[in-house]
């Protein structure tokens, strides 16, 4: 039904190395269908919170120690990467990270590893990738090491895609690319969002671009949610405008 949460993060604790209390308490929703975002300066948290979402913490010794994390009102707190990933829940990290030694295609490919619906299906939504990222059909035989970062980030998007995902958590899509491809990627998002209908929860520290894409945001300070509302509002609000969109 409308207006559902696909997403719901309740009052979550996240502590590194045992001592460093890094989110203090984070709630955001996700309703069903949006592009949702978590802004804020570096070191705000936001990679965390995507973390602590995916159960990508433990490699980076850190854990949940409060609150609650529900994928369609389930806990998953629990529930290890690839089981998440099987519930329709996929991660683009920060960094893009390909396999440089294989070909954009080959890359594209191991998206589709949980499929079990067979190579028809698979090549389909090859396509499908392709029509969404014309670049990566012209560069399918490349080895990915040798592409552009931003070659690599449309890679790093079309192999979450391969897997059918219903919700997408891209990390910081923006970093380290020029505002022209800044604002490619975000219109990808969007024709993303709205054609297939995947849901997606993003960190960006690119407030002007995200806020313009979003339907919703969250601003994270410190560990801290400092301010949430539709995105329409956030770029209207004198506070967001002077601190983070550089224009009072
Ligand atoms: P960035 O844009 O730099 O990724 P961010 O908002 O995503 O910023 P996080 O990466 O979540 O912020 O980091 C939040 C805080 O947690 C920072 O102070 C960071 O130093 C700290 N932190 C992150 N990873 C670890 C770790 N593995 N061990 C200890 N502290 C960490």
């Amino acid at each position: 039904n409308a207006g559902e949460n696909l997403l719901e993060v309740n009052n979550i604790e996240v502590i590194y190395n045992h001592v460093i209390l890094v989110l203090k308490g984070v709630s955001l929703n996700v309703p069903k269908g949006s592009i949702t975002a978590i802004l804020g300066g570096n070191g705000a948290g936001k990679t965390t919170t995507l973390k602590a979402i995916s159960n990508l913490l433990q490699s980076e010794r850190g854990e949940v120690t409060k609150g609650t994390i529900l994928h369609m009102n389930e806990n998953v707190a629990e529930l290890n990467p690839s089981a998440l990933v099987k519930r329709g829940v996929i991660q683009v990290m920060e960094g893009r990270h390909c396999f440089e030694h294989l070909t954009v295609e080959e890359n594209l490919l191991t998206g589709a590893y949980t499929r079990t619906d067979g190579k028809a299906a698979i090549n389909a939504d090859l396509e499908m990738v392709y029509d969404y990222f014309p670049r990566l059909k012209e560069r399918r035989k490349s080895q990915a090491g040798y592409t552009s970062g931003g070659e690599q980030q449309m890679v790093a998007m079309g192999r979450a895609l391969m897997s059918r995902p219903d919700m997408i958590l891209l990390d910081e899509p923006s970093m380290g690319l020029a505002p022209q491809l800044v604002e490619q990627i975000f219109e990808i998002v969007k024709k993303v969002n709205e054609q297939e209908g995947v849901t997606f929860l993003l960190a960006e520290q690119n407030t002007n671009v995200a806020l313009r894409y979003a339907h919703y945001g969250y601003i994270l300070e410190n560990g801290r949610v400092v301010m949430d509302g539709p995105a329409a509002e956030l770029r209207e609000n004198p506070d967001v405008k002077e601190f983070y969109l550089g224009m009072s």
